[in-house]
């Protein structure tokens, strides 16, 4: 158990181009030597894209609710 989530944390870890420590992904800068890190693994998302996800999400919860609606009748 402990094993997977160290592993699945190690993957969003990558070295500090400055001082080598191991820093998140996500972070632009580096909390121990302070040096900007290009994102890599992070892109921000597409607002369009964005809209889109929220739109299918919105049509799936539809779904469930008329599926659950339907169910408890
Ligand atoms: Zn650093």
């Amino acid at each position: 158990m402990a094993k997977t989530k160290h592993s699945l944390l190690k993957g969003h870890l990558v070295p500090c181009p400055q001082c080598g420590k191991d820093v998140l992904d996500h972070m632009t800068e580096c909390p121990f030597c302070h040096a900007s890190i290009k994102p890599t693994a992070y892109s921000p998302m597409d607002p369009a894209q964005i809209k889109k996800i929220r739109r299918t999400l919105t049509i799936i919860g539809m779904i469930i609710a008329l599926l659950v609606f339907l169910a408890t009748r």
